[in-house]
C-alpha cells in the first residue's frame, strides 16, 4: 500500500481538518491528479493544440475535426474513407484478431485545416509537407493525422498511407523497430496508382542491375538519405517487395509474418518461420528477381 492507496474520499471532505503527513499526501495526490487532467486534455482535445472553432464528426474508429462549415462534406468523405482504409488494412496484416483498437475515447484525431497557410503556422511543418501523423503519447495512446484542405493527394494517397503507419505499430509495437522498408512497404499498398508505377519503375531498373540488394536493405534506413532518386527507388522496391509476397504467397502467410514481428522476433528470423517454402531473404531476393525476368 501506498500514501495514495490509503487517502479515503472521507480524508477529502470539506470541513474535515487534515494533519501532518496525511494532508501533505492529499495535497500531492491533488497535483498529481490536476496534472492527469490537464495532460489528459492536451492530448485528447485537438483544440488545445491548435486553438478554438474545430467542429467535429466522429465513426467507429476516427474523429476527423475541421474548421470551416462548408468543409463539412470534404469531412465526411474524409471519415467514410478512413473507415475504409482501416477495415482494408487491418484485413491485410491481421489487425483485427488481436481486438478492436481505436474505438470510443481511443479513436484516431484525423485534423483538416482550412488551408494551408493556417496548417504550416499552427504545427510548424515545412512549406512541402501535405500531411503527417503523431502517436504523441504512450499514456494516452493520442494518434492524429494533421493535415489540411487540398486536392487529392492526401485522401487517396497521404490518407491511407498514414492510417497503415499507424496500424503496423500498434500491431507490432510500439517499442520496436519495424524495417523501414516493410513500414514503407505496408503503407504505400492502399495509395491509389503507387503499385502500377512502382512495378514499371522497378522493371526498368532491374533490368539494368539497379535496385537495393535485400541484405542491404534490411538494415538500412532511408530517413536521413538526401538523394531523391536513391529514396525513390527504395520507396518504390518496399512496395513492390511487399505487395510480391502478398500475391504470390498469399495473406494468411503475411498475417503470419505480421504476427512474428509482433513476438518480437528479427526480420530475418520471422520470414524464415512464415515464408518456410521460400526458406531466407537470399532466397526472397532471388524469387523477387525472376518477377522480372532476371
Ligand atoms: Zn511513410
Amino acid at each position: 500500500m501506498n500514501g495514495l492507496s490509503r487517502l479515503r474520499v472521507s480524508d477529502l471532505r470539506i470541513g474535515t481538518p487534515l494533519k501532518g503527513a496525511t494532508w501533505f499526501r492529499a495535497q500531492h495526490a491533488f497535483r498529481i491528479f490536476v496534472s492527469l487532467i490537464f495532460l489528459f486534455v492536451l492530448f485528447h482535445e485537438p483544440r488545445f493544440l491548435y486553438g478554438d472553432g474545430w467542429l467535429e464528426i466522429k465513426d467507429k474508429h476516427f474523429v476527423v475535426f475541421y474548421n470551416l462549415s462548408q468543409d463539412e462534406s470534404l469531412a465526411r468523405s474524409v471519415l467514410r474513407k478512413a473507415e475504409d482504409y482501416y477495415d482494408k488494412i487491418a484485413y491485410r496484416v491481421g489487425y483485427q484478431r488481436y481486438s478492436d483498437f481505436w474505438t470510443w475515447d481511443d479513436r484516431v484525431k484525423i485534423m483538416i485545416f482550412s488551408d494551408q497557410k493556417t496548417y504550416q503556422k499552427k504545427t510548424g511543418q515545412p512549406a512541402w509537407s501535405l500531411g503527417y501523423s503523431t502517436r504523441d503519447s504512450y499514456l494516452f495512446k493520442s494518434r492524429s493525422i494533421v493535415t489540411y484542405r487540398q486536392q487529392g493527394e492526401f485522401v487517396d494517397g497521404l490518407l491511407p498511407h498514414e492510417i497503415s503507419h499507424l496500424v503496423l505499430k500498434d500491431l507490432i509495437g510500439f517499442d520496436r523497430k519495424i524495417p523501414v522498408w516493410f513500414d514503407e512497404g505496408v503503407a504505400q499498398l492502399q495509395e491509389a496508382k503507387k503499385k502500377e508505377d512502382a512495378y514499371v519503375l522497378m522493371k526498368n531498373l532491374v533490368s539494368q542491375g539497379q535496385y537495393v540488394k535485400f541484405d542491404a536493405l534490411m538494415k538500412g534506413d532511408i530517413r536521413g538519405e538526401t538523394d531523391a532518386r536513391k529514396i525513390m527507388i527504395f520507396y518504390a522496391q518496399s512496395l513492390v517487395m511487399v505487395d510480391f509476397l502478398i500475391k504470390e504467397y498469399g495473406n494468411d502467410a503475411f498475417i503470419y509474418l505480421c504476427r512474428e514481428l509482433r513476438q518480437g522476433k528479427t526480420m530475418e528470423d520471422a520470414f524464415k518461420t512464415a515464408y518456410s517454402s521460400i526458406g531466407s531473404i537470399g532466397e526472397f531476393e532471388k524469387k523477387w528477381l525472376r518477377e522480372f525476368g532476371q
